[in-house]
């Protein structure tokens, strides 16, 4: 079979790809998508939690319909049961339904004039007689760029490190709060990470479990046991705390969202990076396609300054978090359950998207000092130095 030309071709069918997908196809550039999976947002892993302020920068109004919750707030708590209600109010935070939002993307992009290819797999790239090819299990295109906006079964081809393997339950529940977030921590339980309840309204909640080296269904189960539940549906997924990779851009090959590790090291979020990965990836494409002339770093040095340093720091925090104990964490509950002013900077100066800045201004250099004494680590000593 011939194959297809393209101006650029796009593995990958989710935020970060369709994003692409609409600044290639808004501004007249042959693109085409291919999504393995028969439907777009199937299987639906992500709990969809975002800041509006964050979605404006995508550019993206979601639909009434897309908006499954807003929330108010959030409660942390320490291994021992203690915790820490912060009022969130006023940053807007959303829950998204991850299978209408990205059906939502993809129909923009589609207006646009962009080709998508369900069922259809990415398999390689190739050379052939210095024309570049992209198979796919149904075609072959020639095209000039390709996108590898594959998640992170392309990310794992990378790198295996940072990578925590999930559980998430649908569950129908009467015990959380219907517009707050609750965060549970308990290194024994889920090492490294956290348990999330997330609401969907007053009955219906994703409950998801994540750390390093556990049976995370057994975990999730562990934790629910004694909270009247019935489970709706179970989700395994990876999630990625790593950090991003060292290069997103090589010669025309172009990775983006998580096949490049674009999460949050502190919460594995990614619609906002991996998001706006795509919208900067599409756009450099489109002036590189216009100009004749490869300017693809320019996607990886604007997407480094909006995250780069936010997500060093991030990872500092991570590096310390990964190495405590349960005790050492109910020592921190109580430095910071004990300041009224935390609570106040939180509600007046928290940044759902950008969190050094909000651990970093909320802890201050004296309970940072504090924190030194419960944990003397290098990282601690970083943080308190910048
Ligand atoms: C349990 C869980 C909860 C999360 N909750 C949140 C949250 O609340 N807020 C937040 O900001 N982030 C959250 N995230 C992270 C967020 O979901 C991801 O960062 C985001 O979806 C990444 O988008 P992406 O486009 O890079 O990749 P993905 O969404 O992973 O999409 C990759 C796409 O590529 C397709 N694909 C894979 N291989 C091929 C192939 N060979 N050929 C063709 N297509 C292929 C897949 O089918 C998929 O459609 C969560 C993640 C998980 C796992």
């Amino acid at each position: 079979m011939k194959p297809e030309n393209q101006d650029v071709v796009i593995a990958g069918g989710s935020i970060s790809g369709l994003l692409c997908a609409r600044e290639l196809s808004q501004n007249n550039h042959n693109v085409t998508i291919l999504e393995e999976h028969g439907e777009i947002g199937i299987p639906e892993k992500c709990d969809g939690l975002i800041s509006i302020n964050a979605l404006s920068s995508l550019g993206v109004i979601p639909n009434k319909k897309t908006i499954q919750n807003k929330i108010t707030g959030a409660r942390f708590f320490s291994p021992s049961g203690k915790s820490i209600d912060i009022d969130s109010s006023n940053l807007d935070i959303i829950v998204l339904n991850r299978k209408e939002f990205d059906n939502e993307l993809s129909e923009i992009a589609i207006r646009n004039g962009a080709q998508l290819k369900k069922s259809t797999s990415f398999v390689k790239t190739s050379y052939n007689n210095s024309e570049f090819l992209v198979h796919s299990s149904n075609n072959q295109y020639k095209c000039k760029y390709f996108v590898d906006a594959m998640g992170v079964s392309s990310l794992m081809k990378k790198q295996k490190s940072g990578v925590l393997q999930a559980a998430k339950y649908i569950v129908e529940a009467d015990w959380f709060e219907p517009n707050k977030v609750d965060l549970y921590f308990n290194q024994l339980l889920s090492p490294g990470f956290f348990t999330w309840v997330i609401p969907i309204n007053e009955n219906l909640a994703k409950v998801g479990i994540a750390g390093y080296g556990i049976n995370s269904f057994n975990n999730l189960d562990y934790f629910l046991k004694d909270k009247k539940h019935n489970v709706i549906k179970k989700i395994a997924c990876p999630i990625i705390v790593s950090g991003p990779i060292q290069k997103f851009v090589q010669n025309n090959i172009v990775s983006i969202g998580d096949s490049a590790a674009q999460t949050k090291p502190t919460t594995a979020g990614g619609i906002f990076s991996g998001g706006l990965a795509g919208l900067f990836a599409g756009q450099s494409l489109s002036n590189s396609l216009k100009t004749n002339a490869n300017l693809l770093h320019i996607y990886e040095q604007s997407w480094r300054d909006v995250f780069g340093s936010d997500f060093a720091s991030t990872k500092l925090f991570r590096k310390i978090f990964d190495n405590l104990e349960n005790n050492h964490l109910d020592s921190i509950f109580d430095i910071l359950s004990s300041s009224s002013d935390l609570q106040d900077f939180i509600h007046n100066s928290g940044d759902f998207d950008f969190h050094s800045f909000t651990l970093l201004k909320a802890l201050g250099l004296k309970r940072l000092t504090k924190l030194f004494n419960i944990v003397s680590s290098s990282e601690i000593k970083k943080l308190i130095h910048n």
